[in-house]
C-alpha cells in the first residue's frame, strides 16, 4: 500500500510503498477514506515514544471495511465505520470491568500499532462502529482520540451541570473537544488561548469569555482541563475554586511541574490523570456525536500534503483537528 512511513525514530516521515497489511482473526481492514493528526504524530518523530519500525503514523480515521478475520461477526466489506484508536485485550480483569484503560495490553492506534495515514489499517473488530451517515466524513475521521480523551477526563472530574470549566489553551484537540462536551453537559466555559483570534472562535464556539494564556486566569473554575503543563500550571491550580479538580491528559509544554502542598491541602484540590477512554466511554462518545455534536475541523488537506500538516501541529497553529483526505 502507499502510505507514510517512518524508518528511523527519531527521524522524519516518507510517502512510499510499504506490504498492506492483513487482518488476524478477529480484526478488520479498513481502507482509509479521512484520518486526522494528533500529538503523537510528532512525539513517535522524536523517539518519545519510539514505535516498533518501520511505522505507520496516525490515531485517528474513518473509512470502508476492505476485509474481515474469520472469526469477525457483525462487521462486514464495504461497512463504513469509525475507528476507536484506544485498543486492549478485551480479556483481562481490567477489560472485563469496563476499564480498558488499565489493560496491561493497552495500546494507541498509530502508537504501538501501524495507523491511519496510508491506504489501510488494520484494526479489532470491536474498535470499529458503524459511520453516522449524516456526519462528513472529514468530521468522523477527527472526533476519536481527542473527543474519548476529553470525554473521560470530565467524567473522571466529575463535571455536573452547572459547574464551572477553564479549558487551558483551547487550541489542542483535546482541548476544543472538552470546550463542546463541557457546554453539551451544561457547565459553564472559559477558555485560554495565546492567539486572539483562538480566543475569538472558543468564544463563537459557546465558551462565556477566552483569557490570555500567558496572564493570570480572571476566573475561578470547579474543574480546570489541562494538557500543557509547565507553562500554565501554575495559574491554572490558581483558577481552582476550593475542592476544585484538576484533570489532565498531557504536557506539551513541559513533563514537570511543582505543586505547592499547603495550596494543594487548604484547598482541597484534586489532581486527576486521565488517559484515553474505555469502550464503553467510546459508545458514549459515539451517542453524543450521532445526535449531531458539533466537531471542530482546523483545517482538511490532501494525504501528499500531511507533512505541511505536521507542521501546522507542531507550530501550534490550528484550533481543533487537521484532517486528511485520502
Ligand atoms: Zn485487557
Amino acid at each position: 500500500m502507499r502510505s507514510w512511513i517512518l524508518d528511523e525514530s527519531p527521524g522524519r516521515y516518507r510517502f512510499g510503498e510499504i506490504a498492506t497489511p492483513e487482518p488476524g482473526r478477529d480484526e478488520v481492514r479498513v481502507r482509509v477514506v479521512a484520518s486526522a493528526l494528533n500529538h503523537m504524530d510528532l512525539w513517535v518523530t522524536r523517539g518519545m515514544p519510539r514505535p516498533h519500525l518501520p511505522h505507520v503514523p496516525g490515531c485517528d480515521g474513518a473509512g470502508v471495511v476492505d476485509a474481515v478475520g474469520e472469526a469477525v461477526t457483525g462487521v462486514a466489506a464495504g461497512d463504513e465505520v469509525v475507528i476507536n484508536p484506544a485498543v486492549s485485550c478485551r480479556r483481562c480483569a481490567a477489560c472485563l470491568a469496563g476499564d480498558s484503560p488499565y489493560c496491561r495490553s493497552f495500546q494507541i492506534l498509530g502508537e504501538q500499532r501501524w495507523g491511519t495515514h496510508g491506504e489501510f489499517v488494520v484494526i479489532p473488530a470491536a474498535n470499529v462502529c458503524g459511520k453516522p451517515p449524516t456526519r462528513a466524513w472529514e468530521e468522523m475521521a477527527a472526533f476519536g482520540l481527542c473527543t474519548l480523551t476529553a470525554w473521560r477526563m470530565l467524567r473522571r472530574a466529575r463535571l455536573s451541570a452547572g459547574e464551572t470549566v477553564l479549558v487551558v489553551g483551547v487550541g489542542g484537540g483535546v482541548s476544543s473537544a472538552g470546550l463542546v462536551l463541557a457546554r453539551a453537559m451544561g457547565a459553564r466555559v472559559f477558555a485560554t488561548s495565546r492567539d486572539a483570534a483562538k480566543r475569538d472562535r472558543a468564544v463563537a464556539l459557546g465558551a462565556e469569555a477566552a483569557f490570555d494564556s500567558g496572564a493570570e486566569f480572571p476566573v475561578r473554575a470547579d474543574v480546570v482541563l489541562e494538557n500543557v503543563g509547565g507553562a500554565t500550571w501554575d495559574r491554572s491550580i490558581k483558577a481552582l475554586n476550593p475542592g476544585g479538580r484538576l484533570v489532565t491528559c498531557g504536557g506539551t509544554a513541559g513533563p514537570v511541574v511543582e505543586v505547592n502542598l499547603p495550596r494543594l491541602f487548604f484547598k482541597q484540590h484534586e489532581l486527576i490523570g486521565s488517559t484515553m477512554g474505555s469502550y464503553a466511554e467510546w459508545d458514549q462518545v459515539m451517542g453524543l456525536v450521532g445526535a449531531g455534536l458539533p466537531v471542530i475541523v482546523d483545517e482538511v488537506v490532501d494525504l501528499d500534503a500531511y507533512p505541511d500538516a505536521v507542521r501546522r501541529l507542531e507550530a501550534g497553529a490550528q484550533l481543533g483537528k487537521l484532517v486528511v483526505r485520502h
